[in-house]
């Protein structure tokens, strides 16, 4: 016999009871209208945009409960390549009035510009932003790997943070161009390692300078595998491709991860913020055992809240164990196109404070019509108070030195 689900079942009823009535009021009437399409309409995935039909509470969070330092920014970004006169020229992304516009409206204290570069562009950025607006703005410096090759380089390096630090720079950056694009030959060769000898005196140095270490060495685990119809951030890689770093001679997620442990497990000294809680928000069990593991380690937020947000339990569970080592952060770019989820305003931050401090459900993670790092959407935690003030600030003010 035929399988026939339920829905085809009523289906069938509906259409013989429609044309039993049509074929008696009109002998020999046609009922076509009457009856479901049978081909499917074709939709581009890129189309598909829809709209949830959940009638629940949407609450409005204009301005953070407690005050927030935002770890984790992109207000200027230096060259730290290139030839001639490219070389430390720096782009301002954001003059700093029109930023704290923006911050006085959230109840952001302080905004941690990360990529502050090194050398005179580093003075050029404190100068811009932190040197005028004590506590409002704060520096990091980047490493200078463009003399990698240079005789001397660890010893240069380890006191190039001390320079920083004596030019008003409160941290250091480290972006993924070590252990992803950083060579022997600085562009060509094979990669250079995270975990390379050469960059010990660095990290020593800022451990000795009670300087804090933001660091990102891996992009989320989907990054690293086929652009497939598997890979649930399809969309985005689609439209990135060279985002991607599947195949050639990357090193696996994996080995990125293990590399970055050993790091942070050598220089127990020195403070590292595993920036997008710790490359692996995906998996908060392996996060949590690096925690337990390093307590020299803390964790930030940003671009994460996607998905912390679709596994609200775990979420709660983590920020409740290691509420002392994380740190509020949003990636925030002015100006910014490409990401949604980073475009530094106002609907920014409205949606990390909503997903840290209401249980509202299932909303968007990022300001765009189609959930830019995968179509899902999600759930707030509902931290306490204790929990907020440690996250919002209290937690960066003990790791950057701030008072309190
Ligand atoms: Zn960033």
């Amino acid at each position: 016999m035929r399988k026939v689900n339920r829905r085809q079942l009523l289906e069938g009823v509906g259409a013989a009871l429609v044309a039993g009535k049509v074929a008696r009021s009109h002998p020999g009437a046609r009922v076509d209208s009457q009856e479901t399409p049978k081909a499917k309409t074709p939709l581009d995935l890129a189309e598909f945009q829809p709209r949830s039909m959940l009638h629940v509470p949407e609450t409005k969070v204009s301005r953070s409960r407690f005050p927030v330092i935002d770890v984790h920014t992109h207000l200027s970004f230096a060259r730290d390549s290139g030839e001639g006169s490219q070389r430390g020229k720096v782009h301002f992304l954001t003059e700093p009035e029109e930023a704290l516009k923006v911050m006085d409206r959230k109840n952001l204290r302080t905004m941690v510009n990360l990529t502050g570069g090194f050398g005179a562009a580093l003075e050029e950025t404190i100068r811009k932003y932190q040197t005028p607006y004590p506590g409002r703005f704060l520096v990091f410096t980047e490493p200078d790997w463009s003399r990698l090759n240079e005789p001397g380089y660890s010893q240069f390096q380890a006191e190039e943070i001390a320079r920083a630090q004596q030019a008003g720079a409160r941290g250091l950056k480290v972006t993924k161009t070590l252990g992803l694009y950083l060579r022997e030959g600085i562009t060509t060769g094979p990669l250079v390692k995270v975990d390379d000898r050469r960059f010990d005196p660095m990290w020593e140095a800022c451990g000795a300078l009670k300087l804090p270490v933001a660091i990102h060495i891996a992009d989320p685990e989907a990054f690293f595998l086929p652009i497939d119809r598997f890979n649930e951030r399809f969309e985005e890689l689609n439209n990135h491709p060279d985002w991607s770093f599947y195949g050639r001679d990357f090193p696996s997620f994996q080995e990125l991860l293990e590399a970055f442990n050993r790091v942070v497990g050598r220089h127990p000294k020195t403070q590292f913020i595993a920036l997008h809680v710790g490359h692996n928000a995906e998996n908060l069990a392996s996060v949590s055992e690096c925690l337990d593991r390093y307590p020299n380690m803390h964790v930030e937020l940003a671009a994460r809240i996607g998905e912390l947000g679709r596994q609200p339990r775990a979420a709660r569970k983590f920020f409740e164990k290691y509420q002392d080592r994380i740190l509020f952060g949003t990636d925030a770019v002015p100006h910014g196109v490409e990401t949604p989820q980073q475009i530094f305003g106002d609907e920014l931050y409205e949606i990390y404070f909503r997903f840290l401090e209401t249980v509202d459900e299932y909303f968007d993670y990022a300001p765009a019509p189609v959930p830019p790092q995968g179509r899902w959407r999600i759930y707030g935690l509902g931290l306490p108070a204790e929990i907020l003030r440690k996250v919002y600030s209290a937690n960066a003010e003990r790791l950057l030195g701030l008072p309190v």
